[in-house]
């Protein structure tokens, strides 16, 4: 029984090489890794083809026309969308972005329900804001077919519409600026856009992010981000097996570095939920991206344009989520911004979740994170 009981711990913890259990080929890996920031939000690391949850032909094609007469969001269409509340440049018939209302807004100011509390059954009104970013002009372009100044553009658009809403109304604590491109990662939209939701409060898994960071700090007085930063660009280290004495993980300087740029770096999470998920982060520590500046924004264009040209060239028509993760604007905006670092979360999309991962709440990631760096670095030259 004892027995039993310490080798499935030994199996969860995915320390897989045991004395009973023969080791598993060099390249496949099957490993819990615990997200050193969200716990919640670890992952199984199962690259046994067994496991793969979705083929990936199965997906949606996404839509690459360039113009679409019926496209509300193409231009000269202008009239067919709520009245704007943006257009960059002003006024110009050859606009590059405008900002729209969410005709089927998911939050709203519209009604003033109250907060409602019966047994268990528990409500906050779901006042808000959602707007949607016509961020391209071209009903189909993808992110890596962008020039760098609209890149650059569309990011400080999002600075400047997040900084805003946050001055409209002090009730709004967080927003929350993201993109779906393509059927696969839910984009019912097929012209090119991003959103905002401004909302009453802090999403979950970001206050975990804000939580855990600053307990972190609160340990060590060094930013948990920055950490990770810092032992992607100068850790090396050969671990080997205790009983064996054979390597049982090497890791190299780099490894998980996809992009760098003068103050930008696009890293590979040890912890990747998603087969090509990719997170950017500023080099130099900062909590809120309301404090991105627009020289900051070019060269955070040049990686994130290169950083989707490396995705797209690996997977093909690459289809994803992405989203700004920044120090939320509540009463705590102050103590949390030693400790908090604003990234963006690339997820592409190449699977769909199954019931395990729906039912365990764990991730299936069926691709080592560092054999998907490796091939990421290599899809471009230089
Ligand atoms: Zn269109
Ligand atoms: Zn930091
Ligand atoms: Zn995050």
């Amino acid at each position: 029984m004892r027995d039993q009981n310490a080798r499935s711990n030994c199996e969860g913890q995915g320390m897989s090489t045991t004395e009973t259990s023969a080791p598993p080929a060099p390249q496949e890996v099957r490993e819990i890794r615990i997200n050193p920031i969200v716990p919640a939000e670890s992952v199984l690391v199962a690259t046994a083809r067994s496991m793969r949850p979705k083929k990936e032909e199965e997906l949606a094609p996404r839509d690459t026309r360039k113009h679409v007469e019926t496209c509300p969001f193409c231009r000269g269409n202008e009239a067919k969308t709520p009245p704007e509340l943006l257009r960059l440049p002003e006024g110009s018939a050859e606009w590059e972005l405008r900002l729209v209302p969410n005709l089927y807004p998911v939050l709203g100011d519209d009604r003033q329900d109250a907060n409602f509390a019966f047994g268990l059954q528990q409500t906050i009104d779901g006042y808000g804001r959602h707007e949607v970013f016509v961020d391209h002009p071209e009903h189909g372009a993808a992110i890596h077919e962008w020039s760098e100044a609209h890149l650059a553009l569309v990011f400080g658009a999002y600075r400047d519409r997040m900084r805003a809403l946050y001055d409209s109304d002090k009730r709004l604590k967080y927003v929350l600026v993201f993109k779906n491109f393509g059927p696969a990662a839910g984009a019912s939209i097929p012209h090119t856009h991003s959103q905002v939701i401004a909302m009453p409060v802090v999403p979950e898994n970001v206050a975990a992010e804000v939580h855990n960071s600053a307990v972190h700090y609160g340990k060590h007085h060094y930013c948990i981000f920055c950490s990770l930063i810092d032992e992607a660009l100068t850790f090396e280290a050969t671990i080997y097996d205790r009983a064996s004495g054979q390597i049982r993980r090497k890791i190299n300087v780099g490894q998980y570095v996809i992009e760098r740029g003068q103050h930008f770096i696009a890293v590979k999470p040890f912890a990747s939920r998603y087969e090509w998920e990719v997170h950017i982060l500023p080099l130099k520590h900062e909590s809120d991206f309301l404090n991105v500046s627009d020289e900051q924004l070019a060269d955070f264009a040049r990686v994130m344009r290169r950083t989707m040209a490396r995705l797209d060239a690996v997977i093909g028509g690459a289809q994803y989520n992405y989203f700004l993760h920044s120090v939320p604007h509540d009463a705590q905006r102050e103590q949390h911004a030693a400790s908090y670092h604003w990234h963006l979360e690339i997820c592409p999309r190449t699977s769909i979740p199954t019931g395990f991962e729906l039912g365990s709440g764990l991730f299936v990631n069926t691709m080592s994170p560092e054999a998907a760096a490796e091939r990421l670095r290599n899809a471009l030259p230089e």
